[in-house]
């Protein structure tokens, strides 16, 4: 792979190759731009079938840290860490070599969880450097963000309806959820106490049968959940599953869910989404509550600060749509005007030199 190409292509500014033997660490980080302040983004553990496709990952998802944060109106920029190998491989001298690395880079880069990893493995990773969040609340972090991500779901879900039926109220609407996770679990409690209809779609009879106990509602199984009866599809499970297969199935008006990467193709599932009318609320708008999460973690400020900065997604998602719609464009593409155009300024502002 020709590196430096690869960085050029996404625009990075930096790529740092990390290896401890000892511990059996080998990682990537990856910091795509600093124009608005420190790369934030998670660290994520995975077995990738070889080295290329690790760095691919992790430039692909340090630049929408970038976008993400710029978005969110967050004073951060993006960045990513992978680290190669199975979750077998975890122990605290791994994570806390992981953590030493994080360090020297004296702050340009601030890990998280992601996929894999956990809030004990940012308690080891703290132990080494204080540029992590998402460490448990009594090691002196913030916790869990999926919550958080849930709640700047409903309110992007609220955004939605209001764009659509003219008022955001989500009693009496059905919303599907698809993944009964950390953040499906939540979203699905929030929406139950508005009022809302639910429908179920998850792989976990587990996570079904918690969610019918704790809810009611209704499940729709495996590929139904793309056709299913609904006033909103919330995606909170994989990636990729709106395709050229399953848009011709959606009979909702709107998509509006946590789960990352939800268009299979950028540009081309976003016009069909146009095209056959459905308003897709961008995946990276909508998921930010877990890294407004972070960002309130990093300025000391509260939990309930956080919770009300998440419910700004409402304003976002609905600025964004509105763009989209006036200038004819993908929600996404708008979404990445928004972000462009903020990164942009706020670097003109900078050349200013401050003694
Ligand atoms: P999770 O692992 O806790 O939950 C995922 C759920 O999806 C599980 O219940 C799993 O059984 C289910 N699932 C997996 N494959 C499925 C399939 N093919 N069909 C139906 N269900 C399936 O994950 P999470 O933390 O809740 O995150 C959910 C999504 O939201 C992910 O895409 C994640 O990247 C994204 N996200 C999460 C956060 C956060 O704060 N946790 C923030 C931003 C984005």
């Amino acid at each position: 792979m020709a590196i430096f190409s690869e960085m050029a292509n996404l625009e990075h500014e930096q790529l740092v190759f990390c290896r401890n033997d000892d511990v059996g660490l080998r990682a990537i980080i990856a910091i795509h731009s600093t124009a608005l302040g420190p790369a934030l983004g998670g660290c994520r553990l995975y077995n990738y079938a070889n080295e290329d496709d690790a760095v691919r990952d992790v430039l692909r998802l340090s630049r929408g840290m970038t976008y993400k944060a710029a978005v969110a109106g967050l004073d951060f920029g993006g960045g990513k860490a992978v680290i190669i190998g199975d979750p077998s491989i975890k122990s605290e001298p791994l994570f806390r070599a992981f953590g030493r690395f994080v360090e020297s880079l004296r702050g340009r880069y601030i890990t998280a969880e992601d996929m894999n990893t956990t809030v004990e493995d940012m308690n080891h990773i703290r132990r080494e450097t204080n540029h992590v969040n998402g460490a448990s609340l009594h090691a002196g972090g913030s916790g869990d963000p999926s919550p958080v991500t849930a709640w700047g779901v409903f309110h992007g879900i609220r955004a939605c309806l209001e764009v659509v039926h003219g008022s955001p109220d989500v009693s009496g609407r059905t919303v599907a959820i698809q993944g009964l996770g950390a953040v499906g679990f939540e979203l699905a409690r929030y929406l139950h106490e508005a009022g809302a209809q639910l429908l179920f779609n998850d792989i976990s009879d587990r996570k079904l049968t918690r969610a019918i106990e704790t809810f009611g509602g209704t499940v729709v199984d495996g590929d139904d959940y793309y056709s299913s009866e609904c006033d909103v599809l919330a995606p909170c499970a994989i990636g990729g599953i709106i395709n050229a297969a399953t848009i011709p199935r959606i009979r909702a008006p709107i998509i509006a869910g946590a789960a990352n990467n939800q268009l299979d193709d950028e540009a081309r599932d976003g016009e069909q989404l146009e095209a056959a009318g459905i308003v897709y609320a961008p995946d990276y708008v909508i998921s930010a509550g877990g890294l407004i999460n972070v960002a309130a973690e990093r300025s000391g400020a509260s939990a309930e600060a956080a919770m009300s900065d998440a419910a700004g997604i409402f304003d976002t998602v609905k600025q964004i749509i509105n763009l989209s719609r006036a200038g004819r464009i993908t929600t996404t593409a708008a979404s990445n005007q928004v972000a462009e155009q903020r990164i942009d300024a706020v670097s003109r502002l900078r050349r200013f030199h401050l003694p």
